[in-house]
């Protein structure tokens, strides 16, 4: 009998499963494709306190978020950094300049701000990030918020639940949940091989993101269950619009923002879209009226167009955004809630709503709930804590790499940088005793080589080229078809006794 059985592998039920396992929960997490598959890997991927919630008055929200910054940076320095922001200003715009320095003013006093430096103003006609944009663009504000490798953040939360001893299973579906004498009987299917089990536990924590209210439904028997509002958000990829690791925040005449942001090496990602969104959460995809819009609201800042293309790439998700009633699906709140029901003859954890920054917080006031329903185990403690590879100094990226290519000599720079942002100090228990480029076996393309993606399939539960090519890394924007082909074929054909 577990203590805790979570639906759910995204940020979500991943962040509550670790928080839980290192408090001494025993701890049981399903996830019915691959971590992050969902909502988790389709985000505009910042760390940040949300400027534009100001406007709606979620003073809660921003707050925890901008106080969650610098707490993820020192708990995973290897996927999470610091970025500034350049927001041109054009007088006659969007929003007056006293708004705006009254908006920057809050979000860089709110709270938790440390090490991050604070707002300030540029001459965009003698800064370099000036350059790339239109000329009209004289003035901008520079702000502080951060980044994250979102689907790595995911999968670093599932390793560590599971090095605290939780059973982590992904590619398990949840059929059918009921209870018996006070405890949970789950029931699920393994997607891949068919077979089905059933498991028990004192509590169960539903935390399926946009299938929240299916779960409900499906798996309770509850049919009229209503609680989140799905909003799709999209972005595009394109080769890079500009030199430098700034970002841009671009207001657009129909109130909403968009990012562009330099986005692995090579690229810049713009996005994102916000509608209502009603079909299967795991068909959503970019539409030609978003790209447009995309491609037109960049177009209307960088002196080059941005057109359909010079599109790399594309990837869309839906957010399970708490239904409020608010109008515009960007008006709908950002917060999460936690919604506990007893009445079925065993304790049930509903998550509705929630956003990366504030998934250890929102793991902590679940962890609350579920002591309250089931007793109590151990303080708060992720705060202090590392997410796994991420055990050097929030400002220690740099040094990492040069110990890497101390240590490994033979490693191209570039490599060694892609690899202590995706594995920090982990990077050595990918390269071993590796003394030559060869002994990482073969090399898939770009910078994947056999030894990263044996780790992926040992340690991370990656079972298809899809999971190591647009979630455990990005090589997927890198490798050919042939390649990607190539690399599901070696996958295939590896033992099963390889996962973990
Ligand atoms: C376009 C966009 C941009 C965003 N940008 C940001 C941002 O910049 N910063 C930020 O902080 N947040 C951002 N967010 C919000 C953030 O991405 C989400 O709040 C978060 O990822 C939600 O995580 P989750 O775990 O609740 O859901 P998900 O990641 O969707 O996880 C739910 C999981 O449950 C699984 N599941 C469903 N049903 C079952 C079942 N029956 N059995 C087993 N498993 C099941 C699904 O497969 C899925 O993997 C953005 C969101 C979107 C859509």
């Amino acid at each position: 009998m577990h203590d805790l059985f979570v639906i759910g592998g995204g940020i979500n039920g991943c962040g509550i499963a670790r928080d839980a396992a290192g408090r001494g929960y025993s701890v049981a997490l399903a996830e019915m494709d691959d971590f992050a598959s969902g909502t988790s890997s389709g985000a505009t991927k910042l760390i940040h306190g949300g400027l534009r919630y100001l406007e709606h008055y979620e003073f809660r929200l921003v707050r925890e978020s901008l106080m969650e910054r610098e707490v993820l940076w020192a708990m995973a320095p290897h996927i999470i950094w610091p970025m500034r922001f350049v927001l041109p200003y054009q007088k006659g715009g969007i929003r007056p300049a006293w708004l705006i320095r009254l908006g920057l003013f809050l979000y860089d006093h709110l709270g938790g701000r440390k090490l991050l430096p604070p707002t300030s103003v540029l001459d965009m006609r003698k800064d370099p990030a000036g350059k790339p944009l239109k000329a009209n663009f004289t003035k901008a504000f520079e702000y502080s918020d951060g980044w994250v490798d979102d689907a790595r953040m995911v999968v670093l939360n599932a390793r560590d639940a599971a090095d605290h001893g939780a059973r982590i299973m992904p590619r398990t579906k949840v059929v059918g949940a009921r209870t018996d004498n006070g405890s949970w009987t789950i029931e699920t299917v393994d997607v891949v091989s068919g077979r089905r089990e059933t498991h028990q536990a004192r509590m169960l924590v539903n935390a399926a993101g946009p299938w929240v209210d299916q779960v409900i439904r499906n798996a309770f028997g509850q049919n009229d269950a209503h609680h989140v509002r799905l909003v799709q958000g999209s972005h595009i990829v394109v080769r890079k619009k500009f030199e430098g690791p700034r970002a841009y925040f671009f207001q657009n005449p129909d109130n909403r923002i968009i990012f562009a942001i330099p986005y692995e090496d090579d690229f810049t990602l713009i996005g994102t879209t916000d509608r209502d969104y009603d079909a299967d959460p795991r068909d959503v995809r970019i539409s030609d009226e978003e790209t447009t819009y995309l491609c037109n609201a960049a177009s209307e800042y960088f002196r080059e167009p941005v057109t359909p293309a010079d599109i790399v790439w594309t990837y869309s998700a839906v957010r399970p955004l708490f239904d409020d009633g608010a109008s515009k699906a960007q008006e709908a709140t950002r917060d999460y809630v936690l919604k506990i029901e007893e009445g079925q003859g065993a304790p049930l954890l509903n998550v509705f709503g929630g956003k990366l920054t504030t998934y250890r917080r929102l793991a902590e006031h679940a962890l609350e709930k579920i002591g309250e329903a089931i007793g109590a185990k151990g303080p708060n403690w992720t705060s202090q804590s590392r997410l796994p590879g991420g055990d050097f100094p929030a400002k220690g990226y740099e040094g990492e790499v040069a110990k890497l290519q101390q240590r490994y000599a033979f490693l191209p720079e570039r490599q060694a940088r892609h690899l202590v942002r995706r594995y920090g100090t982990r990077s050595a228990t990918i390269l071993g005793g590796a003394a030559r480029m060869e002994d990482l076996g073969r090399q898939f393309g770009s910078d994947l080589y056999e030894a990263e993606v044996r780790y992926l399939m040992e340690q991370e539960w990656a079972m298809s080229a899809q999971d190591v090519l647009w979630r455990r890394t990005k090589e997927g924007l890198r490798l050919t078809a042939e390649q990607a082909r190539d690399l599901e074929e070696y996958m295939a054909a590896q033992p099963a006794s390889l996962a973990v």
